[in-house]
């Protein structure tokens, strides 16, 4: 969604947006490209499903630029909600109880290279998650790293939205990060924006207010509390989660080693660009 709010409002920061393509926009890439070399089918032959927490996902799907040789690298995006109504429909129903069970007996895991994921790879789904896998990688980079401080800069009566400065010291350099989430706070981040006030060096944004895990396409909660009990969740899987960096999934850097030895290679599949359409 902040996607399309840059091209079709604000466009003059599109050459400020990070290329890189969505967490789901890089996995329809890597499966069309590359799973379906290694099981012998082309792109054309694997219809590939994405479910989302996020109804703009579903433009996104459409993108022309999220195509390979012609082919939509993700052909549909369904919500997480469509999902759970698929389910609820034929009276399937979700167990936590099996889910914890599973795992326990090491079951329910992705296939092979997604098998293994980062603790920064969850809190991606909550606000402020992005930023905070950006800081660690930095840190996992540097020497002497000093601790993160936040301040609150702008936020809605109720709390829902707001934008928030965080700032650490890595090797003696100061970095700067805005956490924005919420459609409100992003309207006041364009208005310090364009008062030449945001002078940072990363900047997150996400529309839904507290990030993907209450987007727009998520089951509809009826207490804002549970909203909450959603992060702590997030938090929790990073918690227990072993490898806290990216940097450290070592299937995943051998997978990327693999298929995309040249930074070209990185380039052509996961990254993408924005066209202005105001
Ligand atoms: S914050 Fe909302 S609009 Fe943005 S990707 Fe997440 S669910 Fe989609």
């Amino acid at each position: 969604a902040w996607i399309n709010l840059v091209e079709t409002r604000y466009p003059e920061v599109i050459p400020m947006v990070s290329t890189a393509k969505s967490p789901t926009g890089m996995v329809c890439a890597v499966i069309k490209r590359f799973f379906a070399k290694e099981i012998n089918k082309q792109p054309s032959d694997l219809f590939v499903v994405g479910v989302m927490p996020c109804t703009a996902k579903k433009f996104e799907a459409a993108r022309d630029q999220l195509k390979f040789n012609g082919e939509p690298e993700c052909n549909i995006s369904i919500t997480t909600r469509e999902v759970a109504e698929l389910f609820y429909a034929q009276n399937l129903k979700f167990s936590v109880e099996r889910e914890a069970e599973n795992r326990q007996r090491g079951l329910g895991k992705f296939d092979e290279p997604f098998a293994q994921s980062s603790g920064a790879a969850y809190i991606f789904g909550r606000t402020g998650g992005v930023a905070e896998s950006v800081v660690r990688f930095v840190a996992s980079q540097s020497k002497k790293v000093s601790k993160v401080t936040s301040k609150m800069i702008w936020e809605l009566p109720d709390k829902s939205q707001s934008i928030i400065l965080r700032e650490f010291t890595a090797d003696e350099v100061n970095y700067k990060a805005v956490v924005c989430h919420g459609g409100c706070a992003v309207d006041e981040l364009m208005k310090i924006y364009k008062a030449g006030m945001l002078e940072v060096d990363c900047v997150e944004v996400m529309m839904c207010p507290q990030g993907c895990q209450n987007g727009g396409g998520q089951p509809k909660l009826n207490k804002k509390s549970l909203i909450l009990e959603r992060v702590k969740g997030l938090n929790l899987h990073d918690y227990d989660n072993e490898i806290k960096n990216c940097i450290q999934n070592e299937q995943m850097l051998d997978y990327i080693q693999q298929h995309m030895p040249k930074a070209h290679d990185i380039h052509e599949a996961l990254h993408t660009y924005y066209q202005n359409r105001k």
